[in-house]
């Protein structure tokens, strides 16, 4: 148990679904939620002081967490939350709820993110995972984002530091604002476009059961999801873990699934798509504990 005298650990029950959205019941985890950005900052300072590290925390969409009581999360939630737009650039906090921000941004005729849609995720965990859909990622319109650093800084970083890659983007340390350029749209077209996107989601994804996502990223010829169905894994259970039948790279938390169940499902699915293609698939979401 970390020892903090910035802040208090919160009681796991009431955050388990804002921590990761498999919500699995097993997760055990010391949370820390800063309600300003002078306590986060101290109590970074603290961690870096006591020799440990931190692991932000966005909307958990992508983490698969077990066993972690040694790792030390710090959770966006309580943050203040502010918008500023000066004509098409805009400065956002990030821990804004993707959706809640595209809904925002339409209100000024400013487009361009409709791509996100429906990913139940924050602006912060999108650029540090640099999320991407439809032929888009985030990275076409980050300008600069301000983070606190690993030693308690504030830092400006422009988006040429942050070496945006496929689903990941360099950044070490705590996002807490980001810099976006959009481009300005026509009103309807932005709406029309964020509603087609969330009925094509809902089409082709299962969302009606707690999910990451898709758990593996797509190797360079075939997509994750194809490999995967063609070992005939789709609806493929272990325990209360399943793999979807609407779309094979979904691992769903059908009934009361444990930490232990996703990875023995996962190593199935690694070993299976590897026995049949020669193909070792590369996970997407990150697992933390044990
Ligand atoms: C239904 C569903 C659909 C999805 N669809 C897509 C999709 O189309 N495309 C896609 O790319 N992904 C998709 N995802 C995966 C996921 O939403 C993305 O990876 C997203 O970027 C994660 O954001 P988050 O806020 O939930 O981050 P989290 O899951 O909380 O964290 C993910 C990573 O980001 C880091 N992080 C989070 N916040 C911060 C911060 N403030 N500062 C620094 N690091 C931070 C965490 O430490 C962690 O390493 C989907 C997930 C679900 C459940």
């Amino acid at each position: 148990m970390f020892d903090s005298k910035v802040l208090n650990p919160i009681i796991l029950n009431e955050l388990r679904k804002k921590i990761s959205n498999f919500r699995n019941n097993d997760i055990k985890a010391q949370v820390f939620v800063p309600k300003d950005i002078s306590s986060l900052q101290e109590f970074i300072r603290e961690i870096y002081s006591a020799g440990q590290h931190f692991f932000p925390l966005g909307g958990g969409s992508n983490l698969l967490i077990g066993n972690a009581e040694n790792d030390i999360f710090i959770c966006d939630f309580a943050l203040p939350k502010a918008i500023n737009i000066k004509g098409n650039e805009v400065e956002i906090s990030s821990n804004y709820n993707i959706n809640v921000l595209l809904m925002k941004l339409l209100q000024h005729n400013l487009g361009g993110l409709e791509f996100l849609a429906g990913i139940p995720a924050h602006l912060g965990g999108i650029i540090k995972m640099n999320a991407g859909a439809y032929g888009h990622s985030i990275s076409e319109f980050v300008k600069e984002v301000t983070i606190v650093d690993n030693v308690g800084k504030m830092r400006k970083l422009k988006a040429h530091e942050l070496n945006f890659s496929y689903r990941n983007a360099n950044i070490d340390g705590f996002i807490i604002s980001a810099k976006l350029v959009l481009p300005n749209e026509n009103h309807l077209s932005g709406k029309e476009l964020i509603t087609s996107y969330i009925e094509n989601r809902r089409e082709k994804q299962p969302l009606n059961y707690p999910n990451l996502g898709c758990f593996y990223k797509n190797p360079s010829k075939y997509s994750a999801g194809y490999l995967i169905d063609k070992c005939g894994l789709k609806g493929f259970c272990i325990g209360g873990a399943c793999v979807s039948n609407k779309h094979a790279n979904f691992i769903i938390n059908k009934n009361d699934a444990t930490f232990e169940d996703v990875q023995k499902l996962m190593q199935k699915i690694e070993t299976d798509v590897f026995a049949k293609f020669k193909i070792k698939l590369e996970r997407e979401i990150k697992v933390i504990g044990k």
